[in-house]
């Protein structure tokens, strides 16, 4: 039977960082091990040594299939203080260690696992459950997620729902320990900026051209904030933790549901509210700059790369307006974003049962839709009309920062998060109605 503590330490044990990736033997082990449960199996590459694996168990046909999609590559270590190393799959004190622990082939060993259990236990599933692992995840997803879904849409038909990175794990927040399922995520924009001016000779200096608006420019994006923008995805998400705050918390939670006076409420309460900063209005970060070519002459244009993140509904457009506001008219200011179609609404039809799964392994948890900040996968899956939910479910210790770990060094996994995680998702297989 299978050993889910074994098999994460095997798969952190691939050096699968992209770039660049080289997925191939990880993908491999994991299709050899779904063989072995006799569960039917694909391959789709554009690049062989970067392949894509499904699996398919069938079910009865009264749902529709449901899809598990798990990316197995990795972000890169270099020049991070690691304890332990990263392609170790040590087990120390609780827990396992290595880059990928959490994000995710955590979540990705999560899926096999129940899926495995779930055919050797001979139930049949309501509707077919596919499982996609897939490459590329953390540098685009062209040649994963991406790939599968523009050449071989075939595989997902019929598809509503999908489970994938993140979700389900404790989050305490004014005193309540909520559960986020991810609902919907931001968009990513990319703005690049150019700022001119007279350009010399070193020894006779110019003042107010094009460095100074550099700095001008870095200034006012530290400075300040853009808009708060109130849309389905962070309004389902602060409506579900009014319910379950009261006093203070409560009242602040509710002003942030105003445009009008959400940014003074997080302005006043940044550090308890902080991490809901993101998820409330576009946010830029200063990531490249680019400008200057000898040290003896000034430069007359610099350049300057800004890592956009757009709130799910609004668009590129009005985010790059919100951005040349915000610096001023002397920035040339444009943008470029994934050629994705509009985001529809939430579909929220399988969360009460994600709910309840996470609500009956701690009545105390409240869990609650999410907007994440970042991307996924998931926004691929969107282009087929697929509802992605953030579900990898884990009990974390209270002292336990999973945002600190995930990308950043030392990225572990508690043994027992990673078996709550594999009974919590084979318990959604069994209990999938559609
Ligand atoms: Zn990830």
């Amino acid at each position: 039977m299978i050993d889910p503590v074994a098999l994460l330490q095997q798969m952190i044990r691939y050096d699968t960082t992209n770039p660049p990736g080289n997925e191939h033997d990880a993908v491999r082990h994991i299709e050899s091990i779904l063989k072995e449960a006799g569960i039917e199996t694909q391959l789709f590459a554009l690049d062989s040594a970067r392949p894509n694996l499904i699996g398919r168990l069938p079910g009865t046909g009264t749902a529709p299939p449901l899809l598990m999609h798990a990316h197995i590559d990795v972000v890169p270590t270099a020049h991070q203080p690691w304890t332990h190393d990263p392609f170790g799959g040590e087990i120390i004190d609780g827990y396992i260690w290595g880059r990928g622990a959490l994000d995710m082939k955590g979540g990705a060993v999560m899926m096999v696992d129940a899926m495995v259990k779930l055919a050797a236990s001979g139930e049949k599933p309501a509707g077919d459950i596919i499982l996609a692992i897939v490459a590329d995840e953390e540098d685009g997803g062209n040649l994963g997620a991406r790939f599968l879904v523009e050449q071989h849409p075939e595989v997902f038909a019929g598809v509503r729902y999908a489970i994938g990175e993140f979700g389900a794990f404790p989050i305490t927040l004014a005193g309540v320990r909520f559960y986020p399922i991810q609902i919907a995520e931001r968009v990513s924009v990319k703005f690049d900026l150019t700022m001119r001016g007279e350009g010399g000779h070193g020894s006779l200096p110019v003042h107010g051209e094009a460095m100074a608006r550099l700095g001008r420019t870095l200034r006012r994006l530290d400075r300040k904030r853009l808009p708060v923008h109130i849309v389905d995805a962070n309004r389902m998400m602060l409506e579900a933790m009014i319910e379950h705050t009261g006093g203070a918390p409560q009242r602040a939670l509710r002003s942030l549901l105003s445009e009008r006076t959400a940014a003074a409420t997080l302005a006043a309460l940044r550090s308890q509210l902080g991490v809901l900063e993101p998820v409330m209005r576009n946010t830029v970060s200063p990531t490249i700059v680019q400008g200057g070519t000898k040290d003896n002459v000034i430069p007359s244009e610099v350049r300057l790369q800004l890592d956009g993140r757009m709130l799910p509904g609004l668009t590129a457009e009005s985010f790059a307006q919100e951005v040349q506001h915000l610096v001023g008219r002397h920035v040339e200011v444009s943008h470029t974003t994934e050629s994705i179609s509009a985001l529809r609404e939430p579909d929220m039809g399988l969360f009460d049962l994600l709910a309840a799964i996470v609500k009956e392994r701690d009545p105390q948890g409240v869990p609650v839709p999410f907007l994440l900040p970042a991307v996924t996968d998931g926004r691929w899956f969107n282009q087929l009309g697929i509802q992605h939910y953030g579900f990898l479910p884990m009990s974390l210790p209270d002292d336990f920062a999973f945002q600190k770990t995930v990308h950043a060094a030392n990225e572990r996994i508690p043994v027992t998060a990673l078996h709550h995680g594999c009974e919590s998702i084979l318990d959604l297989l069994r209990r999938y109605r559609g």
